[in-house]
């Protein structure tokens, strides 16, 4: 089992995903189940907040949903379900909380989020099944270039999205529109360059949540991951780049814990943002993730180095070193993150810049320059980039 397997069955096993920090025996009240774009969607109503877990079981293939201190309120057996890969759910209890088994046709990829009560609907675990087939259909990472080696698989993450805005210009100018535009310049540049392949974790204007950003990654086994943004700041005069990776222990200046505070914020809005492992091995799990997230920080701050230096040369620098915070969304163990801020939407000669076709070109062509060079540096084994050197 390689380190990046073990890690992804330490935290697939391990995490209670805290929904809220406070919890206290949430009572599951009802539960829909409706078709959406990708799958299927099914939404679990609880009272209160709540931890929950969840993992796949194949042979029959089954999704085991734990909610920890849960109370069955709700016969879930007369619950009406779509046809789709789910066919049955049912529930009892394990310890003092509940157990949903799913039982499903075929093996799905699931995405699982808490939401917070907003508009009038309380708690809500949101559980999307996405067909496997799908993804089979968009390969990422299987591409290989006349056999010479694998592509580098670059995740670039667009900031915000949907009911999340992100940060605001001065006449209303919308942070998730440019980290959008930005992002789709960068994918288009990376899938340009023979030996690398890009992944949009979104290609229209739609939420999604932090963790499941990560997730994203992770599925794709990607060699890196970057987040695109175009953050406001307290001081309208504030301007500039800035490139940040995740420090494991506060913020390294003030701007970076208050960017981290905003960016974790939107995520409210969604659910959970944080990776905790607390299983039946924490002192394990607490070594090796220790472990790699050390050498993953590392790398990180490598790759954002050579990212702001390729930035210096077309837009002015915030910050002249990466700085480091704890943003939820570079919280992978062992994929290097990096968040760009590509500039301050706050600041109006920014915001007119980030809206201009070319430049959003240049900061793309940028970004993709600082990474192609870090891994010219150290091309990931296996990769066609590690068979030309
Ligand atoms: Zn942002």
């Amino acid at each position: 089992m390689n380190r990046r397997r073990l890690l992804q069955s330490l935290l697939a096993s391990a995490a209670w995903l805290p929904a809220l920090d406070a919890f206290a025996g949430a009572r599951l009240l009802d539960a829909r189940a409706f078709h959406s774009s990708e799958g299927l969607r099914l939404v679990l109503d609880l009272d209160g907040p709540f931890h929950f877990r969840t993992f796949p079981l194949s042979a029959p293939e089954r999704l085991v949903v734990d909610l920890e201190g849960a109370q069955p309120s709700a016969d879930l057996g007369g619950l009406a379900l779509p046809s789709g890969p789910l066919r049955a759910i049912r529930s009892g209890r394990l310890g003092d909380g509940l157990r949903l088994v799913l039982d499903l046709a075929e093996p799905v990829d699931l995405n699982a989020f808490a939401l917070a009560p907003e508009g009038g609907k309380g708690h809500r675990l949101v559980l999307d099944l996405r067909l496997q087939r799908r993804l089979v259909e968009a390969p990422v990472s299987s591409t290989r270039a006349a056999g010479k080696g694998r592509d580098i698989v670059v995740v670039v993450d667009a900031g915000h999205g949907g009911k999340d805005p992100g940060a605001l210009g001065s006449r209303g100018e919308r942070e998730k529109d440019v980290a959008l535009l930005i992002a789709q310049n960068l994918a288009r540049r990376i899938d340009r360059q023979p030996g690398f392949k890009a992944r949009l974790v979104r290609n229209v204007d739609v939420f999604i949540p932090l963790r499941q950003r990560v997730e994203v990654a992770r599925r794709c086994n990607a060699d890196m991951f970057v987040s695109v943004h175009a953050d406001a700041a307290p001081r309208r005069t504030a301007s500039g780049a800035s490139v940040f990776a995740l420090s494991e222990h506060g913020a390294t200046s003030t701007l970076a814990r208050f960017m981290a505070e905003r960016e974790n914020g939107a995520d409210l809005i969604g659910g959970s943002s944080n990776l905790p492992l607390k299983g039946k091995d924490p002192v394990l799990a607490g070594v090796i993730l220790d472990m790699s997230i050390n050498a993953t920080i590392a790398s990180s701050l490598d790759l954002g180095h050579s990212v702001l230096r390729s930035l210096g040369d077309i837009t002015r620098l915030h910050q002249e070193r990466v700085d480091q915070a704890g943003f939820a969304v570079l919280k992978s163990p062992d994929i290097p993150s990096i968040l760009v801020e590509t500039g301050f939407i706050s600041n109006d000669a920014d915001c007119r810049r980030l809206h201009d076709a070319r430049h959003q070109q240049q900061l793309a062509e940028a970004i993709f320059d600082g990474l192609h060079r870090y891994f010219r540096q150290r091309p990931p084994q296996g990769s066609l980039l590690a068979g030309l050197g």
